[in-house]
Parts: structure tokens; C-alpha cells; sequence
């Protein structure tokens, strides 16, 4: 069956420069594949703007030969920008190996981007050959399913094909197989799209992008007139980021690559490449192998944020007061702040720690030096007091506190300040511990250990059983937690 009725193609980004493209973009082609082999088809994401009724073979026709979608735009565009990677600024950056397949709205009235990874050659590419590795796609799939679980606000994997080559990678075994992966994502406006219009001196472009982005993408918009709006589009994005550093931080996430042309002005989560999860509430603990000096470590995140937003406002500086943008920036701390109570009281199934504390210390810092100091598990922490301030007659106050994996911990002297916030929360509407999930020992866990061995039998057997139980374990996770309605703007 062809697109449902609920399918909204757009093409405003494409109206944003139509002809060359320039300042924003390039037409290009995408690469013929060898072969198509379906291995991740997400259908509640496909669900969520219409293409679920599309059948496999359209799936493949769409999503790895990349014939338009009816109405959408009429062939890919390589997104240009530059971008500050590991706090070096780099031209030489741009959708090297992906690009911008399709606009479309889902059921809620937001503009989603299908963008690609693994698409082939663009001009930006420079030596690299457009491609992604199998594992790479995987990897993106399991690390946004599990955010997506966990009430992150992040992109959705939509499709992961794999495409019958063999790829050269210093860092994978090789010869690796290959991949062309389509995600749904709230925009690919990056940082570093306006860092390269900045670059270039465009004022007008940097104008028409922000009044695009106020346009489609940021809903927050009473729409000031003249510098007012640009102040307005930087003070969205300064609390949007300030939320999704908290949410990363809330859900033991390191990101790994925290670049300039990693993050969006819509403060959705995306773009996942050396990514790890936690497994002790450790600040030093960082992703990727080649971040040596842990610049992105994850006690680090929000402060690489901010460094971030710094570089944005001075992008925006050549069409805005820098003394406002400043003071917009200055809030980024309070505003972190408060969204990270927020994001650690959401994981309990809190909307907010007990607000009579009268303890000097945040409950978050509180929590997260406590973790650090005993070594909990991370995730075992949030799993055995969710739902803690809901008592009823079939859950005690203190649920799993004797039956845990590590009870001893809670009956530390120095958690019961702890336990106190946590039992006197103020619990989300839709938190309980009656889901079925709450009958394992333990949580679902992603740990770097666990992802390789998901990949183990792929790798040797072309096995994904144990790759599809995961997927649907994740799922059954955060239908327990049921924050994923509530997570985005
Ligand atoms: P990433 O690390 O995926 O955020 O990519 C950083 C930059 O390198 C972007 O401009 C990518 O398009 C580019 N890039 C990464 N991998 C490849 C590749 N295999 N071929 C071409 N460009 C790539
Ligand atoms: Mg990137």
C-alpha cells in the first residue's frame, strides 16, 4: 500500500533556497546500493506521520533507493554547515555522508526531517567514502530507542538497511558491512549551520534561517518583531539545550561527540556515534576513545553545552545586540539547573522532588555524589524507587528496598535524607509500579558490554534475535515508564 491519508509531505526547507540551493544547501544523488536487505523497519515511528501502510518493498524503494515521497521534495539536499569539533572550529564539514531526504509533518502538527546516514558521496564528503557501517546503524538504533524509553527527547531511527558493501574503518573489524540508516528527527538546523553563514558574513541568510526555524520548528514563538525575534529564536534554544543536557544527564547518557554541528536549535537529541551509557555515576567516564582529554565526559556534558550556546550567540552576534544574547546565555546555568530536578524526578515517576526539602544541598547533586560515593548501579538506583511516591496498599513505601540487587546500599545512614525527597515527591499522573516490568530483578540495561553482545551474533551468524528482543524489551521498558508522551516541547 502507497503513504496513508495522515501522510503531510512539506518542503519548506527546499522553498528556503530553491535554484542553487545556496546558502543552505546542494542537490545530490544518493548512491546505488548493491543490494537492500531490510534489518530495522520502526513502525511506530512510521505510524507516528503515515508511511506505516508502506509495504516492504516500497519501505526499500524509499528508504535505500530514495525515490521522492510523493508531495515531499523531489531528491536529497546535502545540508551545508561548519562547526567547532572538539573546540577547533572546521569548514570542512557539511552532510558528508547523509542528507536531507524528505520534510514531512507527524500527527501533532511538528515539521520532521528524514534525514540519512550512509546515503553516499556529497561535496562534503571530502576523502570519506559517504558510507556507514552495519554496526554504526545498529548502534544509532538501540541508543534511540532506549532514550526514547527513557522520556529523552531524541530522533527516532525510522529505517536501517543494510546494502551489500565492504567497508574499510579504523576503528571496526574490516572488511564491516554496510548500512544506509533514515532517521526522523525535529530538524537538522544545527549550531553550526549558523556558524557558517556567520562565517561567510550572510547576514540575510543568517535572518532567513532564523525566521525559518521560528516559523517551522519552534512552537514558543509570540512572534516579536525585528531584533526582538532573534533574541527570542537564541532564548528557546539556550532553555531547549539546557533541557536535553539535563535529560542526557538524567538518563546516564554520554553523547560522546558534543561538536557544534551535533546539536540542533530545537534541542532534540541526535546523531549517535561513540555513545555510552553509564554504569556508576562517574563525571570522568567518557565514550569515545578519542577524547583523550574527556571533554566530553559525562559530568562535563552541560558545560559543553553551554560552551555551545556561547558559540551560537556569537554566530547570531552579527545580527543581534551581544550584550542581549549574553544575558540570554548567562540564564543557562539556572535554567539547567532547574530542568535537571525535572529530568532526575522523572525518572522516580516524580514531577518534582519533595518540594518542602529543607535540605541546603539539591537533591540532584545529593543523589548523584551519593551514586558516585557507594558505586550503585545507575540504572538499578532509578528502577528500585520508581514510583516511590505513590504508596497504595499493594506497593510498601519503599518499594524493592529489601529485594534489590544492592538493598544494602539504601540502608546506608547517609541515603535516608534521600529516600525522604524521593518519598515525598510529588508522583507524575501516569506513574505505578503495577506494569509487569517492575517483576525483573533488575532494569534494562544498555552498557557498552551488552551492546557488543547484541552485535556478537549479527556479527557471526547474521543472528538479530537477540538485537529484536532487546528492541522490544526497550519497549516494553517505557511503556512502564510512560514518559514518552510527555517528553519534547
Ligand atoms: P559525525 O562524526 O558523523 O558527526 O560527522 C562529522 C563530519 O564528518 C560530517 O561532516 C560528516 O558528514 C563527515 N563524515 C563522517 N563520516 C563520513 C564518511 N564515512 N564519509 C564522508 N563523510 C563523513
Ligand atoms: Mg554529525
Amino acid at each position: 500500500m502507497p503513504v496513508s491519508p495522515s501522510f503531510s509531505p512539506a518542503t519548506h526547507f527546499y522553498d528556503l533556497s530553491p535554484g542553487t540551493g545556496a546558502p543552505f544547501y546542494d542537490a545530490v544523488e544518493p548512491a546505488d546500493f548493491p543490494a537492500l536487505t531490510l534489518r530495522y523497519r520502526n513502525d511506530r515511528a512510521a505510524q507516528s506521520v503515515g508511511l506505516a501502510t508502506l509495504n516492504d518493498s516500497e519501505w526499500l524503494n524509499h528508504f535505500g533507493r530514495f525515490e521522492p515521497l510523493a508531495g515531499a521534495q523531489a531528491g536529497p539536499l546535502a545540508l551545508r554547515y561548519h562547526g567547532h569539533q572538539f573546540r577547533h572550529y572546521n569548514r570542512d564539514l557539511g552532510d558528508g555522508r547523509g542528507f536531507l531526504f524528505a520534510q514531512l509533518y507527524d500527527g501533532n502538527g511538528r515539521l520532521l526531517d528524514i534525514g540519512t546516514k550512509g546515503s553516499g558521496q556529497t561535496p562534503y564528503s571530502r576523502s570519506g567514502d559517504g558510507r556507514l557501517t552495519l554496526k554504526g546503524g545498529v548502534r544509532e538504533v538501540l541508543a534511540t530507542e532506549m532514550l526514547a524509553a527513557q522520556g529523552v527527547y531524541t530522533s527516532k531511527t525510522l529505517s536501517v538497511i543494510e546494502t551489500g558493501e565492504a567497508l574499510y574503518r579504523g576503528d571496526e573489524p574490516s572488511p564491516a558491512r554496510s548500512c544506509v540508516l533514515c532517521r526522523l528527527s525535529h530538524a537538522h538546523v544545527r549550531f553550526g549551520t549558523f556558524q557558517r553563514l556567520a562565517y561567510e558574513k550572510d547576514d540575510a541568510g543568517l535572518e532567513r534561517l532564523v525566521d525559518y526555524c521560528l516559523t517551522h520548528l519552534l512552537t514558543d514563538n509570540a512572534a516579536p518583531e525585528g531584533k526582538a525575534r532573534i533574541i527570542s529564536f537564541f532564548d528557546q534554544v539556550v532553555r531547549r539545550s539546557a533541557s536535553l543536557a539535563a535529560s542526557w544527564m538524567a538518563a546516564g547518557f554520554v553523547h560522546g561527540v558534543l561538536n557544534t554541528d551535533n546539536m540542533t536549535v530545537t534541542g532534540e537529541s541526535f546523531d549517535y556515534g561513540p555513545w555510552r551509557f553509564l554504569p556508576v555515576a562517574d563525571p570522568g567516564f567518557t565514550a569515545a576513545y578519542f577524547d583523550q582529554t574527556g571533554l566530553y565526559a559525562y559530568g562535563r556534558q552541560p558545560e559543553a553545552v553551554g560552551w555551545n550556546l556561547a558559540q551560537l550567540g556569537g554566530a547570531l552576534a552579527r545580527i543581534a545586540p551581544a550584550d542581549v544574547l549574553t544575558h540570554s546565555l548567562s540564564r543557562y546555568p539556572d535554567h539547567y539547573e532547574q530542568y535537571a530536578e525535572k529530568a532526575f524526578a522523572r525518572r522516580f515517576g516524580l514531577a518534582e522532588f519533595d518540594p518542602t526539602d529543607g535540605t541546603d544541598e539539591r537533591p540532584v547533586m545529593a543523589l548523584l555524589k551519593w551514586m558516585g560515593k557507594t558505586g550503585a548501579h545507575f540504572e538499578q538506583v532509578f528502577f528500585d524507587w520508581y514510583g516511590a511516591g505513590t504508596p497504595s496498599a499493594d506497593q510498601s513505601a519503599a518499594p524493592r528496598a529489601s529485594d534489590s540487587p544492592q538493598a544494602q546500599l539504601y540502608a546506608r545512614p547517609d541515603f535516608a535524607p534521600i529516600r525522604e525527597v524521593l518519598l515525598h515527591g510529588k508522583p507524575l499522573a501516569a506513574s505505578t509500579r503495577a506494569h509487569a516490568y517492575f517483576n525483573r530483578p533488575t532494569p534494562v540495561t544498555l552498557l557498552i558490554d551488552e551492546v557488543e553482545a547484541l552485535w556478537a551474533p549479527i556479527a557471526d551468524n547474521d543472528d538479530w534475535t537477540a538485537f529484536e528482543k532487546k528492541i522490544a524489551d526497550i519497549r516494553l521498558m517505557g511503556e512502564a515508564l510512560a514518559l514518552e508522551a510527555t517528553s519534547g516541547f
